[in-house]
């Protein structure tokens, strides 16, 4: 069977389904295909949304867990953690599968033809191959959307920037009961444990996230054991431990910033495919959101016009210049090699500047660039 659409998106993570819906709503033709039998299995990320996503983007309500205003900051040895507290809502923790499963209805509602279990497979003879169930299928799209994450595909095919520069994250999930303290982000910097990154809690009295990260070749003894180690004395859990079952998750992170060829012609990248990721904090769920929305413009003003010009628009070097600041910084934490090291850092982090600088990245209003808006063409 071959089939004829406006735009084939791959993968229905975030930035997937939001650019597809989006599209969808403007009239559009789109496929989305994802390898996922099922969007609430294999998740790949905590969840955490900060406070500028959910004031600018309507998540499914129902699917947020309470607001979290409290991060620990804990030195190699989880002795005297530096506080912050906010006087704001900062961060919420995403019930993620029923979030994936509720933007897939939305994005099911606004026209968007979902495929599940159907892998892309690469470019074929003017089509492009996915493989599900019933066998492959070859399917014509004018334009084709990579949003399979951080090691794409379609950025291969279409000849686009990929990522190299990337940590790995693995974390725990467990229903946790009410701690009767607020809720709690606990992040820990030690390198034995999160080379290059942090080692956290997320306890927002509903559920709890125990996760590692960083670079895949520094873990002393791998990051499966690194995750062992770290949840048997991590912070902020209750008394009785972890539960013998748990949701297991992980997967790669890009933090090499955001991709300098990200669009072409035949397409473009959104997502972590794009390395819309804060190389800093590794954050990547609002700039998937807002690179999506951009993507969306480009698509829409290219589909309109039938010509490919304002693909050109869509650049990654341009944006990327405003990670500068994060690069520098994900540069300094890459080089905290060693427990003393971190441990040496922290009474700069205990001093009022230092705490300032804290709160300054993990309360502040940073956020994906905006991106120049893609003039229209009149209707
Ligand atoms: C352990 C971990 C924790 C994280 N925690 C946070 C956090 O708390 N907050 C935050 O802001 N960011 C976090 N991130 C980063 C954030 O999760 C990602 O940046 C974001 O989810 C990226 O969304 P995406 O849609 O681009 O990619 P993904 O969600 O990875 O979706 C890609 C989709 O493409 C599909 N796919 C891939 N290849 C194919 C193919 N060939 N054919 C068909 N389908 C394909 C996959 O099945 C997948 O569903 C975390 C990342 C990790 C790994």
């Amino acid at each position: 069977m071959s089939d004829d659409v406006d735009v084939l998106v791959v993968g229905a993570g975030l930035a997937g389904l939001h650019t597809a819906t989006l599209l969808a709503r403007r009239g559009h033709d789109v496929l989305l295909v994802d390898r996922r039998p099922t969007l609430t299995g294999a998740i790949r990320t905590t969840g955490i949304f900060v406070r500028k996503t959910l004031d600018d983007f309507a998540l499914p309500p129902g699917c947020l867990g309470p607001p979290i205003r409290r991060v620990l900051l804990y030195p190699p040895g989880l002795r005297r953690p530096v506080v912050l507290d906010s006087e704001r809502d900062e961060f919420r923790v995403g019930d993620m599968g029923p979030l994936y499963a509720a933007s897939a209805r939305t994005a099911a509602a606004a026209g968007v033809r979902i495929v599940l279990a159907t892998r892309y497979e690469g470019r074929r003879d003017g089509g492009h191959l996915l493989a599900g169930p019933d066998g492959r299928v070859r399917v014509r799209a004018r334009f084709l959307v990579g949003a399979d994450g951080a090691r794409s595909r379609v950025a291969r095919d279409l000849g686009l920037d990929r990522n190299r520069h990337l940590l790995v994250g693995a974390e725990e999930v467990f229903a946790v009961p009410d701690p009767g303290e607020p809720p709690a982000f606990h992040c820990v910097l030690d390198p034995s444990l999160a080379p290059g990154y942090l080692a956290w809690v997320v306890n927002d009295g509903r559920h709890a996230h125990v996760g590692v990260a960083g670079y895949a070749d520094r873990f002393p003894g791998g990051m499966r054991r690194a995750l062992d180690r770290f949840a048997a004395t991590a912070p902020g859990l209750p008394r009785a431990g972890r539960p013998e079952q748990v949701e297991r998750r992980g997967g790669p992170i890009p933090v090499g910033g955001l991709l300098r060829r990200i669009g072409c012609p035949d397409g473009l990248l959104v997502g972590d495919a794009a390395g819309a990721v804060s190389p800093l904090t590794a954050g990547g769920l609002d700039p998937c959101l807002r690179l999506s929305e951009h993507a969306a413009d480009v698509l829409d003003a290219a589909l309109r016009t039938g010509r490919p010009d304002p693909l050109a628009g869509y650049d990654g070097a341009a944006l990327r210049a405003r990670f500068r600041g994060r690069l520098l910084l994900r540069r300094g934490l890459a080089r905290l090699r060693t427990p003393a090291m971190s441990a040496a850092a922290f009474p700069l982090l205990r001093t009022p500047l230092g705490r300032a600088a804290a709160r300054r990245v993990l309360f502040g209003d940073h956020s994906f660039p905006d991106p120049v808006a893609v003039p229209l063409p009149v209707r």
